[in-house]
């Protein structure tokens, strides 16, 4: 599988640096709190300028998990062509894959900036989560399946429980809300989850069928770019060489039905071989897609699954014998001889 855990130890002890509002006790918002005070929690580490106790530790989950399903097709919780730097790592309040996002040159740059929904789905939580987690002003959308969708500190939202929002819809504002007396620089704090057991249940992001390069990357929106509720119209944005990367060419390629094209492609620097099935509808929509390359004599490799936008790349090097390729999108499937051989 993708989603693999780790347990990120993202803290950045920067000297001097203080932190205001010191508890980062877990907290569920549905349930009454108990009369007995919260045991003391541990004791925070200073982290990133204005990430200080950043997110929560936990919210209530009311869905039921009985029925899972691949990822919705997420993408950036921005608008389209916006550009933002992901950061796992800056906040020492994260225990799996959170996210803190930003762009401009200065702190606030970005405060007010919109915030849009990274799928479609059902709102579940739009309120302030007050001294109960650091959320802020939270909204939490799910996207049924068992996933779910995290945005807080928002300075505004744009939306309430219950409320269908479409992907690319907006939902609030870039803001800095925290618990009461958290002092925290304006950014989104992102997360997706699936299925219960925190944090555990906090997932790798995937944007536009990418994983985030995980623990910083600046991601640029594909949400909602072709205008139509996004990721269901529109060209792929990948393509054969961005999925098996710099320096391999098409050498060899079949049309899987109306569904996509799987492509063998040739590196003559490191002399592999990759392959790659490059999806044509369905954008966005996790669907089953496969490539695979196996070299004669050797075991295949094989990338099946349901995916947003492409399947692969598998790679393999293969001098001196040949080579059969091939995938397969939705129903449509293609299966070469042993080819291509040296
Ligand atoms: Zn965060």
């Amino acid at each position: 599988m993708r989603l693999k855990l780790m347990v990120v130890a993202g803290c950045m002890a920067l000297p001097g640096l203080l932190l205001t509002g010191a508890t980062a006790a877990a907290a569920n918002p549905a349930t009454p709190s108990p009369s007995t005070t919260p045991s003391p929690p541990p004791s925070a580490t200073p982290s990133a300028p204005g990430h200080e106790n950043d997110p929560p530790n936990e919210v209530a989950s009311t869905e039921s998990y009985s029925t899972f399903r691949s990822s919705p097709g997420f993408q950036l919780p921005f608008p389209c062509g916006q550009a933002w730097a992901g950061n796992n790592s800056g906040s020492s309040a994260h225990r799996g894959y959170e996210l803190d996002f930003n762009r401009g040159n200065t702190a606030s740059a970005d405060l007010g900036d919109t915030v849009v929904a990274a799928a479609a789905g059902k709102v579940v939580i739009s309120s302030h989560q007050g001294s109960q987690n650091g959320f802020g002003n939270l909204v939490k959308i799910d996207h049924g399946g068992g996933w779910t969708t995290f945005y807080a500190h928002l300075n505004v939202r744009s939306v309430s429980a219950g409320d269908t929002v479409a992907q690319g819809q907006k939902v609030g504002t870039v803001g800095k809300t925290s618990r009461p007396g958290n002092n925290i620089s304006p950014h989104l704090h992102f997360e997706v989850r699936q299925g219960a057991g925190y944090p555990g249940n906090i997932r790798k992001a995937v944007f536009n069928g990418v994983t985030f390069g995980y623990p910083i990357q600046t991601v640029t929106s594909k949400n909602a770019c072709s205008g139509g509720g996004g990721g269901g119209g529109g060209a792929n944005p990948h393509t054969p060489q961005s999925v098996c990367g710099n320096g391999y060419r098409v050498v060899d390629s079949a049309a899987l039905g109306a569904g996509g094209t799987v492509y063998l492609m040739y590196n003559s620097a490191n002399r592999n071989n990759c392959v790659t099935t490059i999806k044509k509808n369905s954008l966005g929509k996790a669907t089953a897609v496969g490539a695979y390359l196996e070299v004669k004599g050797k075991p295949r490799v094989t990338d099946n699954g349901n995916f947003t936008y492409f399947a692969g790349p598998v790679r393999a090097a293969a001098p001196g014998k040949c080579v059969k390729w091939g995938g397969k999108a939705g129903t449509a499937v293609y299966n070469s001889p042993f080819e291509h051989c040296g």
